[in-house]
């Protein structure tokens, strides 16, 4: 009998795994024949359902067959891991997405890849003997296979707990968190299969499933949700307390690869606000798609599975060594090698290419979408097809995006654009500005039988190049749902916050507290000058201390200090001190208007405009520091 076997029997389709001895492990060829499967029982008037079962007691399935990966990858083709995972993730959407009913019996160990193939099925039934776990931390992987995704839809911290430890789930932990439905002893697994085939009725399901036993995850959900609600995994390493339990979850967090581990605890913070499995598939596609070249995939299956020797030499070797750009790195955008699951290609004008503007046009374009662009400077990015007018760059397009200086300025191109744009299309506006002007172009755009949203972003031009600006929106609904695929290319996060002008007001908010961290950052470092504290020593403490921020963290002011930063690079901007004055200034019009009392927002304002007035606007805006390390206490 071949390692799978298809077939329709009395009224469903039959798909059952047959390699016991490999714990039922999914080859490629296995993965390609369930995909042309889902094709053909999709419209199949024969196949009632799809039930899927393994032979064996041991395993369900223990995962992706990965011997003929290492064997390439260690070889340095990298090219069949990602073929492999391009087909293995398709088919898991396809299957998520199946239009009947699909219905899995995990006997046994279901193991990353075996989830794939089950978890995402509409009845997922468990047994006394299942063991469900997403362990890919441990080879050097991340939970993928939409794995992630149903990671973070379960209770409080559990996904990343098990994520991030490789936790097995038992049949009453699995229930609880998520990954099963129904617990039918397997004694009655036959009788079930028969009721099924001969009625083609999933409820039977229903009639036979059975109370599950109790879950020992929920009964330790308070410890986990308390020890794991770090946003990164060193913030969860020091949240750890003293008692037996932290100590078992640190050891359990130590066995996996570190930057797998780290990995994968932002990955399941970023997709918990996805709302679809192809949206979660294309980040974890991101790490996979590397795993082998730039992180530990191959070492990770050479000790565990190759030479077994369990002594695996991570390129980083402990947690505590894994940087928050070693994360990000892993889950950039891939340009032309994202995943693509389906055939949306989007006609996109994008005006205004600077500093942030350019490179979030170009990640739609490796997203492959067709991108017009427009920018007065005349300026051209690599895969942008240029257009002469901003209007021209509107005609046609499903979607306008805009990133320019400033209200006024917008509000003079939507008046060139918005008669310019088709009937139904969306128009994005990523740029700072007031709140009237957001309301006002939104207005505009609806009155012409348009879509708006404002979507300012965070993340710097460092985000807008990695991919992984946050985007916070106004707008309709409908809006938002339009815009929230061109979020997901350009960023990590967004939040509809609201109706059109809620994404600004959000905005001028943030930056409020941006303009005032960055001063008192710099003020600080002026200072430990002048104290002779060591500027190396001040970020070591400060960045995992109280004091820490994204401005001390992920922007450093001080040069040779931190990441890389505008600092680094005699402080060109990045983000330029007079649009920083721009943000402060919409943040104190903001508050006079609402009759709200920011007198930090106001002074960081004033010395902002006193910076511009210094001939200092063009610089970056953490340019603060030398500024600042020139004066005196008097000064
Ligand atoms: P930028 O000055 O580099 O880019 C703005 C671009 O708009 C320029 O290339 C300019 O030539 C172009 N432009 C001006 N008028 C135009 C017109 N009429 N038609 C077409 N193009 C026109 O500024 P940036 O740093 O990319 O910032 C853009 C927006 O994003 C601003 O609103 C800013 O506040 C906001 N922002 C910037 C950052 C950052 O770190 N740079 C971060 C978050 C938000």
């Amino acid at each position: 009998m071949a390692d799978i076997d298809i077939r329709i029997d009395g009224k469903i389709g039959r798909i059952t795994l047959n390699r016991p001895k490999a714990l039922n492990a999914l080859t490629y060829d296995m993965i390609r024949a369930i995909e042309n499967t889902l094709d053909t029982w999709a419209n199949d008037d024969r196949v009632a359902l799809i039930l899927i079962d393994a032979i064996g007691d041991k395993a369900f399935c223990a995962g992706g067959d990965i011997q003929e990966m290492y064997a390439t990858a260690s070889a340095g083709n990298f090219e069949y891991g990602r073929q492999f995972w391009r087909d293995e993730y398709r088919m898991n959407a396809k299957l998520a997405n199946f239009p009947k009913p699909y219905i899995a019996l995990m006997q046994g160990f279901t193991m990353g890849g075996g989830v794939g193939v089950s978890c995402h099925g509409s009845h997922r039934v468990v047994c006394e003997n299942s063991q469900i776990a997403m362990p890919e931390c441990g080879i050097g992987l991340v939970p993928d296979v939409g794995g992630s995704m149903l990671l973070a839809q379960a209770p409080g911290r559990l996904g990343e707990y098990l994520g991030a430890t490789g936790t097995r789930m038992k049949a009453g932990d699995a229930i609880y968190c998520g990954f099963a439905d129904y617990y039918i002893p397997r004694e009655k697994w036959a009788e079930l299969t028969t009721r099924l085939v001969e009625t083609g009725d999933h409820t039977q399901v229903d009639a036979m499933a059975q109370t599950p036993p109790e879950s020992g995850l929920q009964a330790q959900q308070q410890q986990i949700d308390n020890a794991f609600g770090g946003e990164t995994v060193n913030d969860i390493l020091n949240g750890f307390d003293d008692s037996a339990w932290c100590a078992t979850a640190a050891e359990a967090l130590g066995r996996g690869c570190p930057l797998s581990v780290a990995t994968a605890i932002a990955l399941v913070h970023r997709v918990r606000g996805f709302t679809s499995i192809e949206q979660v598939l294309k980040q974890e596609f991101r790490f996979t798609y590397r795993s082998a070249s730039d992180g530990d995939f191959v070492e990770g299956i050479r000790a565990a599975i190759i030479d077994k020797d369990r002594n695996p030499k991570w390129k980083i070797p402990t947690l505590r060594d894994v940087r928050d750009i070693d994360v990000t790195k892993m889950l950039m955008p891939l340009g032309e090698h994202e995943l693509k699951l389906e055939e949306n290609r989007m006609i996109i004008g994008f005006i205004g290419l600077g500093n942030m503007g350019g490179p979030m046009a170009r990640n739609l374009v490796g997203a492959g979408h067709k991108v017009v662009g427009f920018d007065v400077t005349g300026v051209t990015i690599q895969g942008v097809a240029p257009a002469a007018t901003a209007a021209l760059a509107a005609t046609g397009a499903d979607l306008v995006i805009t990133m320019l200086p400033n209200g006024e300025i917008l509000r003079s191109v939507a008046d060139e654009v918005i008669p310019a744009m088709k009937s139904g299309a969306c128009l994005i506006d990523c740029s700072t500005v007031d709140v009237e002007s957001a309301r006002a172009v939104a207005d505009q755009a609806s009155a012409a039988g348009l879509l708006a949203v404002d979507a300012p972003v965070s993340g710097g031009i460092g985000g807008a190049e990695a991919g992984t600006l946050t985007f916070m929106a106004g707008g309709s609904a409908a809006a938002f749902a339009v815009a929230e695929p061109m979020f997901d290319i350009m960023g990590q996060k967004s939040v509809h916050c609201g109706d059109s002008g809620a994404g600004q007001a959000a905005k001028i908010c943030n930056n409020m507290i941006l303009g005032a961290t960055m001063i008192v950052t710099c003020e600080a470092f002026a200072l430990a000058d002048k104290l002779g504290l060591d500027r190396q020593k001040m970020f070591d403490v400060v960045s995992t201390s109280s004091g820490y921020s994204w401005s001390m963290n992920a922007y450093c002011p001080a040069p040779g200090v931190g990441p890389t930063s505008p600092s680094d690079n005699d402080y060109k901007p990045g983000f330029a001190a007079a649009l920083m004055l721009k943000d402060l200034n919409l943040a104190q019009q903001a508050a006079e208007s609402a009759d709200a009392a920011t007198p930090l927002g106001q002074h960081a304002r004033d010395m902002y405009e006193a910076f511009v007035e210094d001939g200092q606007g063009n610089m970056d805006f953490s340019a603060m520091l030398p500024y600042l390390a020139k004066k005196t206490h008097e000064t």
